[in-house]
């Protein structure tokens, strides 16, 4: 589970303004749940993903996984507390040098897994994904759904409870989304993970979210549960997720 409070980004002084790239951001994510974030280019999605993962230390607020708030840690704890949020790019950043199976190992490799354990849950990991026969491919002999995949193996390596994906189905074609959307679920469902997928394509979302929440210029303007959201007459997601004509 995955806890965000108060939490807030701003670039640089701070006395301006316009560098408040988030502003008092909330929500909370079960294990087993898909909360999707959305909102338009600028909104702050990506700063968002950067401190939920403390690649960006947040100016303030907390973010709380399993227990712990990954903010208030030092450098030390926050290593191994990192541990516990996988993360799918966009562009899926897997080593261009690298197989398939050798950038799902880096994580392990990193921690001084051994060479059997680490063999042992590579392939665990790619047969999961669906890529037990493309271990030894290299990402240019891949699709852009299929390293997208490598990329969620990836991040499930070191079993996280919480998985973040940032824009990770833009530029894929509809049936490598679907394919990858399916992928989610069902890690959400056998692994109980909390998922925050942050897009901006509102078709994906009716697909996999449980809960919405939609940002705009730093805020969390409307958040739900999709259901509730599409039935609501007066929510602005909610008109945007019904499907035409509805
Ligand atoms: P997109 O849909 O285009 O990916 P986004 O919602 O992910 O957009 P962000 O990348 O989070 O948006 O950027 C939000 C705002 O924060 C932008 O105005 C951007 O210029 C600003 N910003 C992002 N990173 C930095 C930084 N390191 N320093 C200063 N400003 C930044
Ligand atoms: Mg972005």
């Amino acid at each position: 589970m995955i806890e965000v409070e108060h939490l807030t980004k701003v670039f640089g002084s701070g006395t301006e303004s316009s560098n408040r790239v988030l502003d008092d951001v909330n929500f909370t994510v079960d294990g087993g749940e898909i909360f999707a974030v959305v909102g338009p280019s600028g909104a702050g999605k990506s700063t968002l993903a950067q401190c939920l993962n403390l690649l960006q230390r947040p100016t303030s607020g907390k973010v709380i996984v399993n227990g712990d708030d990954l903010a208030d840690l030092s450098a030390a704890a926050l290593r191994t507390a990192r541990r516990r949020i996988g993360t799918v790019f966009q562009s899926s950043n897997l080593l261009a040098r690298r197989t398939a199976a050798e950038n799902v190992a880096l994580p392990l490799e990193y921690l001084g897994a051994t060479k059997q354990s680490t063999k042992t849950r590579v392939h665990e990991l790619l047969d999961r994904v669906g890529l037990g026969d493309k271990a030894d491919h290299y990402p240019h002999q891949l699709s852009g759904g299929q390293r997208q995949r490598v990329g969620i193996a990836r991040a499930l390596a070191l079993k996280p409870a919480v998985l973040l994906s940032d824009e990770a189905t833009s530029g894929l074609d509809p049936q490598a989304t679907d394919s990858f959307l399916r992928l989610l679920t069902e890690v959400r469902d056998e692994l109980g993970l909390a998922v925050v997928f942050i897009t901006h394509e509102m078709e994906t979302i009716v697909k996999v979210a449980d809960k919405v929440g939609r940002i705009d210029q730093g805020r969390i303007v409307e958040q739900g549960a999709l259901v509730d959201l599409v039935l609501d007459p007066d929510s602005p997601l909610g008109k945007s997720l019904r499907p035409r004509g509805a």
